[in-house]
């Protein structure tokens, strides 16, 4: 038969392979994904806090320079002598470099004047308390008290011969600052803002936001939409360089943070999620797409297959019905052939005693017209013959008639207790006129005395007169034919063997089926219907027991029936009639009816 691919490739195989597709190429997809999204979040998370590190650096520089210059001026003599005039002078001189609108002396009370002239008081501002400790440094913004404007100070300490005597300082602009910052860009979206040490927001380019003393971690209280961010901005107050994500207004945005050495500012670069990452969103919709079709891909495969197996299991189903028919077909050709077979040997079965009692009948009648004192003898002789022949049609009516019956099922066993030895023994003594008539020896042999059992006499009768009936017919002159009875534990065995033509091999077991017969050919057209032997064996089955065969071409046969010895006799009453009892008398009929043909050698 031709192979198909299933056969080719294997059912696990292709069940495996889509095992492969379905799960194990993704799941090798999603580790390779989950691998280089991981990487490249990484590198993306590195790259901005770099940005942030580098944006911090470069203000710490900017206030630096601003320090350093400061602290230039502060060097000066003039300065140095509290003098204000000497001091207002020298400062003037400075304004332009500084880029500034004024400069202010702050004494060590805190009484300040500037170079524009406005004097204040400015013993509570951190940046003064911080300079006249001898910290020079950048204030917070604050709101100036001279105009009001938005203004960061640079505040450094005056020394004059290692003793503080004042402080020097001067404010930069709050746009100057808001400008710096909103001048690092990040991508089209980002932003960089500037926060305190108190999370208040210095510098927020986004709209509306402006420089404000709120606490971030006041307004988080409030708004629960800001913990994100709050989180985030206390590791930057604690000094973290790191990042993090938040959401803001339905926004995911990334964020990167590190602190601003020399002053109070943290700086954080804000990026919206989608923009940053637009590489490993790609990443990520192109492996659900792949990972779909694979999958996609796997079931469809599978779904062939399975159409593909169930196209196999009908053409299958239908070779197997097809195979079916055909079978019945030969078994019903095979059954119409013998039963046209049999009907022929019936025919000729009934026909040919039928014709010897017809012509025995019309030489009566001749022998009526004449002297039938004279003929006599003639006439006993062939009375004798249309007997025979009347037994023969009798036997095999009956045999039909047993067929019948146990096809039904009416056929039931009567079951006597009785010794089977001495029953086969008296049987086989009427047999032997049929036997020593064809010129055979017959001999019966046992183990035991006696032996009871449970059994249908009638029965068994019928099955040993087949047997030797069929042992005279096939056996020729000078033949010998031998029962002998012995037992196992169970079970009692009855040989009849006979030193016949023997049945060839081939034909052994079909000899037991109804109307089955060696050839002629073989047989040497001995007569028959070919029903003896079927019946023989649904009778010993009735019995519980089986019968076999041993046979050789030319040498004999030899037929063992095994019986239960103690046949269960739940459904059979037993009669309890003695053996002597069923054996007077019985015989004579019975075994010339069985024995009919075998009177016509
Ligand atoms: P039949 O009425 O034709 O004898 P049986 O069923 O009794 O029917 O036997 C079937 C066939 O088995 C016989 O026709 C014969 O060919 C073969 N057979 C039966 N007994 C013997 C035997 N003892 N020796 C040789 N052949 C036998």
């Amino acid at each position: 038969m031709k192979k198909n691919i299933i056969d080719i490739i294997g059912l696990k195989n292709i069940i495996m392979i889509v095992f492969l597709i379905c799960v194990f190429f993704p799941g090798i997809g999603f580790i390779l994904y989950n691998n280089s999204s991981e990487a490249l979040l990484q590198n993306i998370r590195q790259s901005l806090e770099n940005r942030a590190l580098d944006s911090s650096g470069m203000l710490e520089d900017i206030f630096k320079d601003k320090i350093t210059s400061l602290k230039l001026i502060a060097e000066n003599h003039d300065i140095k002598s509290m003098d204000w005039n000497r001091q207002k002078e020298e400062l003037l001189s400075h304004i332009d470099t500084l880029k500034v609108k004024r400069c202010r002396i702050i004494n060590k009370d805190g009484q300040s004047i500037s170079t524009d002239g406005y004097a204040t008081d400015v013993s509570d501002r951190e940046y003064f308390k911080k300079a006249i400790k001898g910290d020079s440094n950048i204030s917070d913004v604050l709101i100036s008290r001279a105009d009001g404007s938005k203004l960061v100070i640079c505040a450094t300490p005056i020394i004059n011969q290692s003793k503080i005597v004042g402080a020097l300082s001067y404010g930069i602009e709050y746009q100057v600052l808001s400008h710096l910052i909103t001048s690092i860009k990040i991508g089209e979206n980002g932003y960089t803002l500037l926060i305190n040490n108190e999370g208040a927001t210095v510098v927020h380019p986004e709209a509306g936001c402006d420089f404000s003393n709120v606490s971030i971690f006041e307004s988080a209280k409030s708004d629960p939409s800001l913990i994100e961010l709050a989180k985030l901005e206390k590791r930057m107050i604690k000094g973290e360089i790191g990042s993090g994500f938040f959401k803001q207004n339905n926004l995911k945005k990334f964020m990167a943070f590190a602190p601003v050495y020399g002053t109070q500012w943290y700086i954080a670069l804000v990026v919206p999620e989608k923009e940053v990452f637009s590489l490993l969103i790609s990443l990520k919709t192109k492996f659900i797409i792949v990972t779909i079709s694979f999958i996609i891909l796997a079931f469809s495969m599978l779904y062939l297959v399975l159409v593909y197996l169930s196209q196999i299991k009908k053409v299958h189903d239908l070779q197997k019905n097809a195979d079916d028919n055909y079978r019945q077909m030969i078994e019903v050709t095979e059954l119409d052939r013998l039963k046209t077979e049999f009907f022929s040997n019936l025919s000729h079965e009934l026909r040919t005693p039928l014709n010897v009692i017809l012509s025995t009948l019309q030489l009566f009648e001749q022998y009526i017209k004449g002297d039938i004192i004279q003929n006599k003898q003639k006439i006993t002789k062939h009375t004798l013959a249309m007997k025979q022949n009347c037994f023969r049609l009798l036997r095999l009516i009956n045999n039909l008639l047993d067929i019948t019956r146990i096809d039904s099922g009416f056929f039931e066993l009567r079951l006597q207790h009785i010794d089977i030895i001495k029953y086969i023994r008296d049987l086989m003594q009427s047999v032997h006129e049929y036997a020593s008539n064809n010129g055979l020896s017959l001999e019966f042999t046992a183990e035991l005395e006696e032996k009871f059992i449970n059994c249908d006499i009638e029965k068994i009768e019928r099955i040993m007169l087949n047997l030797l009936s069929n042992a005279i017919k096939f056996t020729s002159k000078g033949g010998s034919i031998s029962v002998n009875v012995s037992t196992t534990l169970n079970n009692v065995i009855i040989s009849v063997k006979d030193t016949g033509i023997g049945i060839p091999e081939d034909k052994q077991t079909v000899i037991f089926e109804r109307f089955r017969q060696v050839e002629r050919s073989f047989t040497r057209n001995y007569e028959g219907s070919g029903i003896g032997l079927s019946l023989v064996k649904s009778l010993i089955e009735m019995h519980k027991g089986k019968i076999s065969i041993k046979s050789e071409i030319g040498v004999g046969s030899e037929f063992i029936v095994e019986l239960p010895s103690n046949l269960d006799i739940g459904n059979y009453p037993i009669d309890e009639l003695s053996t002597n009892q069923l054996i007077n008398g019985q015989y004579t009929g019975k075994v010339k009816i069985e024995l009919s043909e075998l009177n016509r050698k």
